[in-house]
């Protein structure tokens, strides 16, 4: 323990990690954010987690609570408060393997939980990455491979575990504490530290996983390649989730198009190749691969300590319910810009869209699609421009893919009467506003 630090208690010895201790360069940063925080707490339970909140709490100063690390727009490190830090609370357990119940504590990443369902016959639908941590997009959202099929990971959870700012840990459900319940998916950073979810599995075996590479031209065919492959995704069965990503070509040069597309149903009797064929033509085709991939090969952890290697670490996010030429056309304009590093679509709809927009706070059930611009912070007000012409065209926002701040932004990603539910709802559980590192309700 670092000597300018209290004391800690005793339940805590050897779970504080200070600027001086060799364990400190490995716990400092995250995946895209910097961090110099003057205490990382690495709690191993619940219990301790209410104590090394209380203890970051005496502290004084910003309280960070991470899970996996990856939080984009989430700050789950700082710069000379506390870290409370739950990797070590990352059990994975298949409590009633018939009703697909299973309960992942809150540190684990999602690569792991899909490592320890698969021999079950199981998955839950994640994210892409398997690095991720449980905690961060659990109670955000979680647009993964399996979207389409089978919605959001937050459609699927049962129970939330948390220490809420006043200490106490407790469980909420549909029964217990329904309305925390209801905040928490969507909106969890701002309640309190989840220590564990119960989640609804799903029945996965092995899935049909294809990479495409496209050359995408000048903007105005990279424009006619999204326009394509929206057209695809809307029309497309369920089992086929697909990615497009671009990376601008660079003066005088095609712009490159990256389709990922997962088949998730049953690939017999060519149902994976019927529904895959048509993303083949969305435009010059350059490279074409698939594979019959067991579900956890597409979300693999790498283990690599954090030092805030993502340089992309400014993102602007936005739903558009349909692909329309002139959404497609301002997308790939900011190609040619040089200022935006970055552009992916998401395809959602699908089940995430089967919701009740008032079923959990992450409300909005009509988009087709997500989609994601990034650059370098150097650029960040080249992409602003670039927003500012894509904004008729969108509808609301997801914060994970965010880092902007600020009243509109909070309003986009929760619409209507959400917002205000969410802001009473703070001031029941959280009016101190402990928890104000992920994005600002208050
Ligand atoms: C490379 C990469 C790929 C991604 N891919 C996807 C994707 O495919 N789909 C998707 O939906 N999102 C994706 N994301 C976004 C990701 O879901 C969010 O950034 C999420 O917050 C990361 O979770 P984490 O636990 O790793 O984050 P952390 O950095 O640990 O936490 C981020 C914030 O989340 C909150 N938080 C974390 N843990 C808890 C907890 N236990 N209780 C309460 N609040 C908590 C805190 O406010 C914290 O500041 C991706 C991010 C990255 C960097």
């Amino acid at each position: 323990m670092t000597s300018t630090l209290p004391p800690v208690p005793p339940s805590l010895a050897g779970r504080i990690v200070g600027p001086d201790d060799a364990r400190y360069e490995r716990l400092r940063h995250g995946y895209v954010h910097r961090g110099a925080p003057a205490a990382v707490l690495l709690p191993e339970d619940a219990a301790q987690t209410a104590e090394a909140l209380a203890y970051a709490r005496s502290l004084g100063s910003a309280v960070s609570v991470r899970s996996g690390g990856h939080g984009i727009s989430g700050r789950s490190t700082n710069d000379g408060g506390a870290v409370v830090d739950l990797s070590r609370l990352d059990e994975v357990r298949v409590l009633d393997r018939a009703r697909r119940r299973i309960r992942v504590g809150a540190g684990a990443r999602w690569g792991r939980v899909a490592q320890a369902l698969a021999p079950h016959g199981l998955a839950v639908s994640s994210g892409d990455t398997g690095d991720v941590g449980v905690g961060g997009l659990v109670t955000a959202g979680g647009m993964g491979w399996l979207a389409r099929l089978h919605g959001l990971t937050v459609d699927h959870v049962t129970a939330v575990e948390l220490v809420l700012a006043d200490g106490t840990h407790v469980r909420a459900d549909a029964e217990r504490e329904p309305d925390l319940f209801w905040a928490v998916r969507g909106a969890g950073g701002n309640f309190g530290a989840v220590t564990a979810v119960e989640l609804r599995a799903h029945e996965t075996g092995d899935v049909v996983f294809a990479n495409l590479v496209f050359d995408a031209g000048n903007a105005a065919e990279a424009a006619a390649l999204i326009e394509a492959w929206g057209a695809v995704l809307e029309t497309a069965p369920r089992e086929l989730t697909s990615f497009l990503t671009f990376m601008p070509g660079g003066p005088g040069r095609s712009h490159v198009a990256h389709v990922a597309a997962v088949y998730a149903g049953n690939a017999e009797h060519g149902a994976a190749e019927r529904t895959l064929t048509p993303l083949l033509g969305v435009g010059p085709l350059v490279r074409q691969r698939a594979v019959l991939a067991p579900y956890p090969a597409l979300v693999p952890v790498s283990g690599v300590a954090h030092h805030a290697q993502q340089p992309l670490g400014a993102t602007r996010s936005g739903l558009l319910d349909h692909l329309t030429a002139d959404a497609a056309r301002a997308v790939a304009e900011a190609l040619e810009s040089g200022q935006v590093l970055m552009q992916q679509f998401r395809s959602v709809g699908g089940a995430v869209n089967d919701m009740d927009p008032a079923a959990t706070a992450y409300a909005h059930r009509t988009q087709n699609f997500s989609l994601m611009s990034a650059t370098v912070p150097e650029r960040e007000s080249g992409l602003d421009a670039h927003w500012a012409r894509l904004a008729p065209h969108l509808n609301g926002l997801y914060l994970s893919f965010d880092t902007r701040r600020g009243p509109r932004v909070l309003a986009e990603a929760f619409p209507g009467p959400v917002l205000p539910r969410l802001r009473a709802l703070k001031e029941r559980y959280d009016p101190e506003n402990v928890f104000d590192r992920n994005f600002p309700l208050k």
